[in-house]
């Protein structure tokens, strides 16, 4: 029997969704609305994958959340697939502080519980909550289940998660590190211990996206994440600048005189791989490397350094090491990028098979030799397919 779920990730401007067989997995519907309350004219592209296939593009007004799901719902009664079989909506919410470690079933108490943590999220979970009120409205009969980004890692080490500063201060503003990007992290760490038939892993997932994030997972647990409070740290990102000195805000604000949103808006949207070459895409900054851009080159060699770096770090908490998983839009495309972390990773007898790393797939693979100590693993993420895979646990067990 189908059991279709509809996956939505709902920004402040636009709302990605998908529909999934949770039981074939196989992916029904997908659609993009943007431009929801911009004061311009939105617009929905409507993917029809299943029975009688099509694409469907519609310009309108969307002055808010509600009216544009209301008018993709009419697409799914329009063109399909039929909505009335869906059996639950995957709500993907980006923070869920300490208080959510699982998928849960979404009722008025866990929306109140949200809208306490929005202070956490300003930019995410705002326009979360507005779709999963949305959602609820127009679906008032099946189950809505909310995802939580950082629920994977609501349950590192303490002295992983702990900040070192005034305990009191850190208590009393929520202070620690969450992590973010956790079902992708979940979803491919489980991937690799199925495709290595082992579940004692010690293993790093390369989480490479427009944003990007590590983790050090030990047989099935996480212990270390980059992301923290916020996903600003860590990593080099597209905009993001990843790990810098804090003293540098206050410097910022002595120098320049920025407000906190004006340097929350540095280090979010003109950092990272765009400040470094003037790109945020890996394939702009890689183009400009090949043509012998000097920028482009010091910026791989930035985001490549933090990676390896991280790595390193990793291992040692890990205490050993059996694999290393690339994923996300670098990590799955790039082998240049595979290629050039790898190279530094001999400490560790790793040891990257050129010809397997240059193949392009979309299939989970190995791409270290079979000598190598680390196994090196490109696996594609797919976070909605493992939504609404737990989504369907928790109904089968609720
Ligand atoms: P994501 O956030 O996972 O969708 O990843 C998006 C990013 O993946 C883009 O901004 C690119 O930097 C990167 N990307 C996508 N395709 C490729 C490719 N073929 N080679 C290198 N990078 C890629």
């Amino acid at each position: 029997m189908s059991k279709p779920i509809l996956v939505l990730n709902c920004g402040s401007s636009s709302i990605k969704y998908q529909m999934i067989d949770a039981e074939s997995e196989e992916l029904l519907a997908k659609g993009l609305v943007q431009r929801i309350a911009t004061g311009t004219t939105g617009t929905i592209d409507h993917e029809v994958l299943s029975n009688n296939q099509g694409e469907y593009h519609v310009d309108q007004e969307l002055p808010d959340h509600e009216t544009a799901l209301a008018k993709v719902f009419d697409l799914f009664r329009e063109h399909g697939p039929n909505l009335d079989e869906t059996v639950a909506v995957a709500h993907r919410t980006v923070h869920g502080g300490d208080k959510f470690a699982a998928p849960t079933l979404i009722d008025n108490e866990v929306v109140k519980t949200l809208r306490e943590l929005s202070p956490l999220a300003p930019l995410h979970n705002p326009p979360g909550i507005a779709g999963i009120q949305a959602a609820r409205k127009l679906l008032p009969n099946i189950p809505h289940v909310g995802i939580f980004d950082t629920a994977f890692f609501v349950n590192l080490p303490a002295e992983a998660y702990t900040y070192a500063m005034d305990v009191g201060t850190a208590s009393q503003t929520k202070i620690r590190k969450y992590g973010f990007h956790g079902t992708s992290h979940q979803y491919v760490s489980q991937q690799a211990a199925k495709l290595l038939g082992r579940d004692d892993l010690k293993q790093i997932v390369c989480h490479l996206g427009n944003g990007a994030s590590m983790s050090a997972v030990d047989s099935g647990h996480p212990i270390e994440t980059s992301m923290g409070l916020t996903p600003l740290p860590g990593l080099v990102m597209g905009t993001r600048t990843g790990d810098i000195d804090p003293g540098i805000i206050g410097y910022l604000h002595r120098e320049l005189g920025w407000t906190a949103a004006e340097i929350d808006t540095e280090l979010n949207k003109r950092s990272g791989m765009l400040g470094l070459t003037g790109h945020t895409d890996m394939r702009d900054v890689q183009s400009a490397i090949d043509a012998g851009d000097k920028r482009a080159r010091l910026g791989m060699d930035v985001y490549v350094h933090r990676l390896v770096f991280y790595i390193g770090g990793y291992a040692a908490l890990l205490g050993g090491l059996d694999a290393i998983t690339f994923t996300a839009g670098v990590g799955e495309n790039s082998s240049e990028v595979r290629a050039e972390v790898c190279e530094r990773l001999g400490v560790f007898g790793v040891q990257l098979d050129e010809q397997a790393n240059s193949i392009r797939s979309k299939e989970p693979r190995v791409i270290s030799t079979p000598e190598s100590k680390v196994k090196v693993l490109v696996i594609p993420t797919n976070e909605e397919l493992a939504m609404a895979r737990q989504s369907v646990e928790l109904l089968a067990s609720s």
